[in-house]
């Protein structure tokens, strides 16, 4: 970045200075936000040539995937379980990119827990795309002979395409589908309320429609599970070296006051309270709420009241994590989904996370409630209770164990509600201001509000900064590659 003044000089020299700029230096951007939207657009631009600032507001890098030191317990914890498939082909592309895809532990089978303990597994099989998983569905208690035929019927449905976008709900797809309370409860809601964060009545058909055939039914790969065996900030620390090491700067605890265009220098000016910073473009990369915030710091048009308008029509979805730490393991399970309770998914951290916890006594437990609407209102005792209540349904030895410590972490704004016809308002990276580029997972990348959405989202951004340059780059990678007979469909 070069100093926001250019004193002294006439305006025919400084029309030639902006006119030579990119010809003299590497074309600068700042980036605003370091969650994974910021990290990966700041990343593959630094990693082509460009003078990357990345500006984030707290002290941390990873935004809404990251850890802390919780203050009642003194343990590092995530905010939240975060986890991956195979078919994130993107996001897997920025742990490669930071050296950190060894971190991350690949699962291929599912375990369904009923109360009282009896356990289903989904696995894939030799049996080619989309049969993969079929052996072991049929096998499966958790479900009837007829929630079977229900799901197998609704699968179906996904198998040659995934629905285009419509005013119709998920709950009333199944509802048309025919499918059964059993494959509601236990199929259909545990796995998309989990990957999407909303409730079937709220949910986009086609985001229901594509996390079941490009997860389920695309090839094994795709619907494999990764799970960090790190906490989430330290997986995006490493980009702090990887930005650097290339002629970045990382400012944290930075967060800009205003943002002025030059039409003369064709450059923007981002002022923060401690310092002003020039550069050639920027990216926005915020959630929907935080940019919301910025616009009044930014320049008035007609488009940027559009976006304040279509900003205004996204919701939020919450999650809440609770975390325990027992005095003994209540289970050999890694992680587990829990059917017909109000928990949905069971992670075992002190075995998922065997470095961080090695010789820590007893076990740490952590339970992820997806679409937690009913628990925004509930004291953290009450939240407790109740997770104790539900794991010795299907852990006994809960039952035995003494809790040690426990902490509640509601995200009331976790993502924006995938509702139908969302996609209608989603902006591209293209915003109404000259050479500023917007990202997050909010943005039109035709992915749910998930980590991949969000690397998606920054590296169009970054493909979009580099057509701004003049010198087109590529950075998204390909979809997985359908197997078996999922190759013989369009
Ligand atoms: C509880 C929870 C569980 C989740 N589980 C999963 C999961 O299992 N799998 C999955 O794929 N996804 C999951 N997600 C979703 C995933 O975390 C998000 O989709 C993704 O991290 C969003 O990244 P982002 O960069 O778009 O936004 P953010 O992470 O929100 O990043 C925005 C960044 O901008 C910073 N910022 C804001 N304002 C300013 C400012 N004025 N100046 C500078 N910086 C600013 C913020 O501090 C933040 O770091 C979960 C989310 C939550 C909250």
């Amino acid at each position: 970045m070069r100093p926001a003044a250019e004193a002294g000089l006439t305006q025919f020299e400084k029309a030639a200075v902006a006119y030579m700029q990119p010809l003299l230096k590497p074309f600068s951007v700042i980036v605003v936000g370091g969650g994974l939207a910021g990290l990966s657009a700041a990343c593959a631009l630094a990693e082509a040539g460009y003078q990357v600032r990345l500006l984030e507001k707290r002290r941390y890098l990873g935004g809404r995937a990251s850890s802390y030191e919780h203050p009642g317990t003194g343990e590092v914890i995530d905010n939240c379980q975060h986890v991956l498939l195979g078919n994130c082909v993107n996001l897997i592309d920025l742990y490669r990119r930071l050296g950190v895809s060894d971190a991350i532990r690949w699962f291929d089978r599912l375990t369904f827990v009923e109360p009282g303990g009896r356990r289903s597994i989904l696995e894939p099989s030799f049996l080619p795309a989309p049969f993969h998983s079929m052996p072991a569905f049929l096998r499966a208690q958790a479900f009837s002979f007829s929630d079977k035929l229900a799901i197998g019927r609704g699968m179906s449905a996904f198998v040659a395409r995934v629905p285009s976008d419509s005013e119709e709900n998920f709950a009333q797809w199944l509802s048309r589908h025919g499918q059964t309370r059993g494959a509601i409860e236990r199929f259909w809601k545990p796995v998309l309320v989990s990957a999407l964060n909303e409730d079937p009545d709220r949910m986009s058909v086609h985001y229901a429609g594509q996390v079941i055939r490009k997860s389920l039914l695309l090839s094994p790969g795709a619907g494999r599970m990764g799970v960090p065996a790190i906490p989430l900030s330290e997986l995006y620390r490493s980009a702090i070296d990887y930005l650097e090491s290339r002629g970045g700067h990382v400012d944290l605890s930075s967060a800009p006051e205003s943002f002025q265009w030059s039409d003369e220098t064709q450059q923007w000016t981002v002022a923060t309270p401690s310092q002003n910073f020039t550069s050639d473009a920027v990216v926005l990369a915020l959630a929907f709420e935080g940019l919301g915030k910025l616009l009044p710091s930014l320049p008035r048009n007609p488009e940027a009241d559009q976006l304040a308008k279509n900003l205004g029509c996204f919701g939020h979805s919450p999650i809440t994590g609770i975390h325990l730490w027992f005095d003994r393991e209540i289970t050999d399970l890694e992680h587990a989904i829990l059917l017909d309770a109000t928990i949905q998914w069971m992670f075992h951290k002190s075995r998922l996370q065997p470095e961080k916890r090695r010789g820590e006594p007893g076990s740490y437990i952590e339970l992820v409630v997806s679409a937690s609407k009913s628990m925004v209102e509930m004291q953290r005792q009450e939240i407790i209770d109740l997770a104790q209540r539900e794991l010795a349904e299907f852990f006994p030895l809960a039952a035995q164990a003494k809790l040690v410590k426990a902490a509640v972490v509601k995200e009331v704004r976790a993502t924006y509600s995938i509702r139908p016809r969302l996609d209608l308002i989603r902006p591209t990276a293209v915003s109404p201001w000259p050479r500023a580029f917007l990202a997050g997972d909010w943005v039109a990348t035709g992915w749910p509000a998930t980590m991949e959405g969000a690397v998606r989202s920054g590296y169009l951004a970054a493909e979009a900064v580099s057509r701004a340059a003049g010198k087109p780059a590529h950075f998204m990678k390909p979809d997985l590659p359908p197997t078996g007979l999922m190759r013989l469909l369009p």
